[in-house]
C-alpha cells in the first residue's frame, strides 16, 4: 500500500489481537494491536480487547467456567485466578481471562483450566 493512500486514509480500524507477556513491555505497556482495514496500517491501544464475549466454556475436566468463578491451571505452578473474560475470537478459538495475583489478566485456552 502506498505512502500517499495511507497519508490520505481515513482509517477503519479493526482489532487484531491481543497483548500478553513480555511484549507489553516492549510497546509501551499497551494492550492491543489495531489493523486498518482500508491501508493496513497498524496502532496499538491501551485496553485489551474481548472480540465476542461468551457465557461459559468447558474445562479440562469436564467442567463449565463462567465469568466470575474461581479457577486454577491444571498444569504447575497451581495459582487460582477468577475469570473476567471469556472471549471467541475469528478463528474460533477460545481464550479464558483469569485475573491472578502474580499474573494480571492472564489468557489461557480452556483446556488448561479447571474450577478450583
Ligand atoms: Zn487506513
Amino acid at each position: 500500500m502506498s505512502f500517499i493512500k495511507r497519508l490520505f486514509c481515513k482509517h477503519e480500524y479493526e482489532f487484531e489481537r491481543n497483548i500478553y507477556g513480555d511484549e507489553i513491555n516492549h510497546v509501551g505497556g499497551c494492550r492491543s494491536w489495531w489493523r486498518c482495514r482500508k491501508c493496513g496500517k497498524r496502532v496499538l491501544d491501551k485496553s485489551l480487547h474481548w472480540p465476542e464475549p461468551i457465557e461459559m466454556t468447558i474445562g479440562a475436566d469436564g467442567s463449565e467456567i463462567h465469568v466470575g468463578d474461581l479457577v486454577e491451571r491444571t498444569d504447575p505452578p497451581h495459582r487460582p485466578g477468577v475469570v473476567t473474560h471469556i472471549s471467541m475470537y475469528d478463528d474460533g478459538t477460545i481464550g479464558v481471562h483469569v485475573d491472578e495475583a502474580a499474573n494480571f489478566h492472564a489468557n489461557y485456552s480452556p483446556s488448561l483450566l479447571r474450577r478450583c
